[in-house]
């Protein structure tokens, strides 16, 4: 199956050539066209499967429909760690690139100063990846709101949670709107994982990979 049949705009079935990608994996054939009708989604994957274009892709494309107002964040992607938000970070940048409207990403981590992230949101970004912790000190900051927010990620949430952030994740879940999609990935699913899931999730689609 090709990526042209999965319902992308060509601006992005031409941002995943650009990346090299040839077909699209497992999830993201499941996902994409489930994301693109709006539905919540619960995917099962490890790292390697392709989860983020699976959800970074109909983010994207959810994000060209035209707003009206100041810019505000409207895609919020949370990850446990630093080394993974940049790293979606990227990957959100390459395939936003072919897009026709700019959008603006702010990846958010702790462990450095805090000041250039400040700086960076001074103009509003549309999408933000995030760690929790640093994520709600720029809220406690008034840096970013997040009332603007109608699809959230949780990527990786498993290890989210196992490196504590349940009480952050709760505190920023509660700034959403409650009228959103919510997107929600985890190689494993002990009950604490499948709580969560099941108090954020509005009839997901399942998916296994
Ligand atoms: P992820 O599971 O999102 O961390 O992605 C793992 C790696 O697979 C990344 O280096 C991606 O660039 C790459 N990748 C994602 N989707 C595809 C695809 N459809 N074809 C080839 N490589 C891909």
């Amino acid at each position: 199956m090709p990526f042209s049949s999965l319902g992308l705009i060509p601006a992005l079935v031409r941002a995943v050539d650009k990346a090299g990608y040839a077909a699209p994996t497992a999830i993201q054939a499941a996902a994409i066209p489930a994301i693109l009708r709006g539905s919540d989604v619960l995917g099962a994957a490890q790292t390697g499967s392709g989860k983020t274009a699976a959800y970074a892709l109909p983010l994207l494309q959810a994000l060209m429909a035209p707003v009206s107002g100041p810019r505000q964040v409207r895609a919020l992607i949370l990850v446990p760690t630093r080394e993974l938000a940049a790293q979606v970070g990227q990957t959100v940048h390459a395939l936003a690139k072919p897009l026709p409207i700019k959008l603006k990403i702010s990846v958010l981590f702790g462990g450095v100063s805090i000041n250039p992230q400040m700086m960076d949101l001074r103009g509003g970004a549309d999408i933000v990846v995030a760690t929790p912790g640093r994520l709600l000190d720029l809220v406690r900051q008034n840096a970013v709101k997040l009332g603007g927010v109608s699809l959230c990620v949780l990527d990786e949430a498993d290890r989210l949670l196992d490196m504590g952030f349940s009480e952050e994740i709760n505190a920023i879940l509660a700034l959403l709107p409650g009228k959103r999609q919510n997107l929600f990935f985890s190689a494993t699913f002990p009950d604490s994982v499948q709580a969560l899931a099941d108090s954020l999730l509005k009839e997901p689609v399942r998916i296994e990979v």
